[in-house]
């Protein structure tokens, strides 16, 4: 099928991109087109205006400021993926991307179109939860940055009004050394998760847990952060990972058609106590290869 007729802008600034969103009707961003494109092509969306962010510089900023990692707004998936900053500072960061589509679709697929896009499966806005992410917007009524649990307000719905765009994506990063894993249920490679598990943690120099967070994407409209508070000062052993996993599969879980609420619940415990076994590792020997 053919997308319905739509009129392209490519503006070459941020200021112009918000005139454009504040004063045109029916129109919205366009970044990478990997969703955008194939829900128009499908006419599952009708716009009469695209606003293409491609041709405005700086938007492709990607950078650390010590705290954080700041994602620009057409900054690819592929390029984190394959970041030496994000190696560093946020390693699950590439594990989780490298596990979203094909390597095509991240060449032109941005972080921030996917967060935005809020999809449920998605492991992208998976990732900006467990990062504790600020969201940058810009619109006619000047810039607010934007707490992601602020931001995500149910399926596909964020606090973005019609008129802002998202300029960039602060991550929070963890001290170094710190066990990482994200894991994931899929029925193909490439094809959106039907549960997503990212697991960060970290231990302390008497060999106990003393910090850890965990996000299941796949289970509800928003990523969903568990309560993992009683492992910390344990120690890392099979024991917490069976009580992870045991929280996690009492997660308030969806069901649809591609899986029942049972068998997501099922899902998520596994994959939990998968990610916390390798984060657990990795914690414990943060040169090991992976
Ligand atoms: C074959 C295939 C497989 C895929 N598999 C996965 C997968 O496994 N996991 C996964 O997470 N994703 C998957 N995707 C989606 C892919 O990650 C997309 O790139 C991503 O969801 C959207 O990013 P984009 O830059 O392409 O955004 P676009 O398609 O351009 O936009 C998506 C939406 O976000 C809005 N938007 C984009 N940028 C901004 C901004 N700066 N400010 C405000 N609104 C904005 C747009 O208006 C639109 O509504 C897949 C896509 C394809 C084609």
């Amino acid at each position: 099928m053919k997308p319905a007729p739509y009129t392209l802008h490519r503006p070459t600034s941020t200021a112009e991109a918000v005139h454009l969103l504040s004063t045109l009707d029916n129109a919205r961003v366009l970044a990478g087109g990997q969703t955008l494109m194939p829900m128009l092509a499908m006419r599952y969306a009708f716009v009469d205006h695209l606003v293409d962010l491609n041709a405005i510089a700086g938007l492709d900023r990607f950078s650390f400021d010590g705290e954080q990692l700041i994602v620009g707004a057409l900054v690819r998936q592929r390029e984190l993926e394959v970041s030496p900053l994000i190696a560093e500072h946020a390693p699950i960061v590439a594990e989780a991307l490298a596990q979203v589509g094909h390597i095509q679709t991240r060449h032109r697929g941005t972080f921030v179109g996917s967060v935005c896009n809020l999809d449920p499966a998605s492991e992208q806005p998976a990732l900006a939860s467990l990062l504790d992410a600020s969201i940058v917007a810009e619109g006619p009524r000047g810039r607010r940055t934007i707490p992601f649990e602020e931001f995500a307000l149910g399926f596909m719905t964020t606090a973005l009004a019609p008129d802002e765009m998202v300029t960039e994506i602060r991550l929070r990063t963890w001290k170094r050394g710190h066990g990482f894993a994200f894991e994931e249920f899929a029925r193909r490679r490439g094809d959106f998760a039907i549960v997503g598990a990212g697991v960060m943690v970290s231990i302390d120099a008497g060999g106990l847990i003393d910090r850890v967070a965990t996000v299941l994407c796949g289970v509800g409209g928003v990523p969903a952060r568990l309560d993992l508070s009683s492992l910390i000062g344990q120690r890392p052993v099979e024991n917490a990972v069976n009580t992870a996993s045991e929280i996690a599969r009492r997660v308030d879980a969806i069901e649809d058609t591609s899986a029942s609420k049972a068998y997501r619940r099922h899902l998520a415990g596994t994959l939990v106590a998968r990610a916390l076994h390798r984060a657990l590792a990795r914690a414990a020997d943060p040169g090991r290869p992976s």
